[in-house]
């Protein structure tokens, strides 16, 4: 709820209106929406098919993520009681976030709770019609995941959806999926960035860009250096092939994070780091992804897919990770619709009362077994070694117990049992059988760096090289001159998000003294 005086201050900043009921303050589609600040009334919110989510009332205020983002709009708000509103566009609102930390605390936070609960409720968002079989359609999933996008997955080859069947009838592999918008537009067989621009998600690259420092990853130490980049004066571009926040933004809940004693969701935590870097003029660019880096003259020319290409004086690359797959035949059958490797929102309401293995024993498979036992599945934990302790943080160990999941040392997964992609059972390398509906593996990570070729020396894990190992001056450096690494891609690195921060914040001075020692003309700050 908004505060009287929290009231008064919207009140000069934007317009007070009034609307009758029946008025429709925005709908399923439209592009922008002001923020509503309701002094009087009440307004009721819907969905596509016209089912009421929730209203809200005098003191309430209406928005969530796509205000802030710019994201087509996923809901319908209807006047219930006669209104009387305050209306402040949204190009207002973002100045006085930056400078207002109770009111951004509270819109912030109430936007995200938002996005998560309607990241639960079916037929809001996006509808995504393929098989899973189709690797196209399972890379559609994962951008709709990591951004955080309502999103309903349609499987054409389920015998109980004859009607997604019907939608995609006739259709070749090129034209899957089919995803249908909010709003109604259909597109066929589109790339994430295709979805993305449909959808009003982040920034339009041109075809070439020119800046004093390209952060490749949006992750915590992408982020990082954004917000120290840009707020000392760098152009800084961030490229993010995916959705911004990095495997930071799926995390459940960070307990370890420095400032917050109490926790902190991944998803606020790096939507509060993306809001920081753009209040400083960091540009963000999704989802672009990087394809190669090279020298070009006295900068490096990275390339991004559908030929975009960035020149930069200098570079960090902080691509981060991404977990392991668990060697077992047929896992892709199962993999988006019984084994996942994040746990969130719609997995938790998914998995509510059903049987749940998780798999792993570090401080990620303990978040994700607390996270879904919280939302009523009954969970397993199985790990490798005889002793959870070994690789789980001691608060983590004691929220297992508390939540009642149940942990199996020593046990590793031979074969995946189901049909159909559902899982029923798992068969361990004992021979035991268990069962399970639904699995999440949480194995190790590998680094994301395959992209890099021999650009840059590194370790036989593939993770990027470093300082004296790299035969560099600088602790950052990589085998190329004012070419950086930070964060989990680099070898040796912690593989946390307060050391991948640190590492990110800690690039931008190393940038500054290559920059002083390799003056060439400044880029123009770009957009
Ligand atoms: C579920 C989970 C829970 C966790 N919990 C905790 C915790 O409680 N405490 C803690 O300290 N740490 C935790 N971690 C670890 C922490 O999230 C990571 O250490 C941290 O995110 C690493 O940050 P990073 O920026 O180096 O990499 P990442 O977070 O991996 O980000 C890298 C980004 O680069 C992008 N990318 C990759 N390749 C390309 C390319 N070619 N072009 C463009 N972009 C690319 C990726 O899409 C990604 O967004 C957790 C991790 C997970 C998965």
């Amino acid at each position: 709820m908004l505060s009287a005086s929290q009231l008064e201050q919207l009140a000069e900043l934007g317009e007070e209106r009034s609307a009758a009921v029946g008025d429709v303050l925005f709908q399923v589609g439209d592009r922008r929406y002001p923020f509503v600040a309701i002094v009087e009334g009440e307004v009721s919110i819907l969905d596509a098919a016209g089912n009421e989510i929730v209203r809200h009332g005098a003191s309430g205020f209406l928005g969530e993520l796509n205000l802030l983002s710019g994201q087509t709009v996923f809901l319908t708000a209807v006047v219930t009681q006669p209104l009387r509103y305050i209306a402040v566009d949204r190009d207002s609102l973002r100045p006085l976030l930056f400078e207002d930390g109770p009111l951004s605390d509270l819109l912030l936070s109430t936007f995200i709770a938002r996005r998560e609960a309607l990241q639960q409720v079916q037929g809001v968002g996006l509808e995504v019609i393929g098989p899973h079989s189709s690797a196209p359609t399972a890379r559609m999933i994962d951008f709709a995941r990591r951004n955080l996008l309502p999103f309903t997955w349609r499987d054409p080859t389920r015998a109980d959806d004859p009607a997604a069947a019907a939608l995609v009838a006739g259709l070749d592999a090129a034209r899957l999926p089919l995803v249908r918008l909010p709003g109604g537009v259909e597109l066929r067989g589109p790339s994430t960035g295709q979805v993305s621009r449909a959808l009003g998600i982040g920034r339009e690259l041109a075809p070439r860009e020119e800046v004093d420092l390209v952060v490749i990853g949006g992750g915590p130490a992408g982020l990082g250096a954004a917000v120290y980049g840009a707020s000392e004066g760098l152009a800084t571009l961030v490229v993010e092939g995916t959705g911004l926040g990095g495997q930071a933004g799926s995390s459940r809940r960070i307990e370890n994070y420095l400032g917050f004693p109490a926790g902190i969701t991944g998803s606020e935590l790096t939507s509060r780091a993306v809001s920081q870097a753009r209040k400083f003029g960091a540009r963000t660019a999704t989802p672009y992804r990087a394809v190669s880096l090279e020298p070009e003259g006295d900068r490096y020319l990275v390339r991004l897919e559908e030929n975009h290409e960035v020149a930069a004086r200098t570079v960090l690359l902080a691509t981060g990770a991404e977990y392991r797959r668990l060697p077992v035949d047929g896992l892709s059958d199962f993999e988006g619709i019984s084994v996942f490797y994040a746990a969130g929102p719609p997995e938790a309401q998914l998995c509510g009362a059903s049987r749940v293995g998780v798999v792993g024993g570090g401080n990620s498979a303990g978040q994700a077994a607390v996270w879904l036992a919280r939302g009523g599945a009954l969970v397993t934990l199985l790990h490798r070694r005889a002793d959870l302790r070994e690789t789980m943080s001691d608060y983590l160990v004691r929220e297992v117990e508390r939540y009642g999941v149940s942990v199996r040392d020593q046990s590793e997964i031979a074969a995946l049992h189901g049909e159909a992609g559902r899982l029923d059972a798992v068969t361990l390398k004992t021979g035991e059988r268990l069962p399970f509906s639904f699995l999440f593996c949480f194995l190790g990570a590998l680094p994301c760096t395959e992209w890099l070729g021999d650009a840059v020396a590194r370790d036989e894990k593939g993770f990027i090289l470093t300082g004296s190992r790299a035969n560099a001056d600088a602790l950052l450096e990589t085998t190329l001159p004012g070419v950086f690494a930070a964060g989990d891609a680099r070898s040796g690195s912690t593989k946390r998000c307060a050391t991948a921060v640190g590492e990110g914040a800690m690039t931008v001075q190393f940038v500054h003294g290559r920059l002083a020692e390799a003056p060439a003309a400044r880029a123009a700050p770009a957009g």
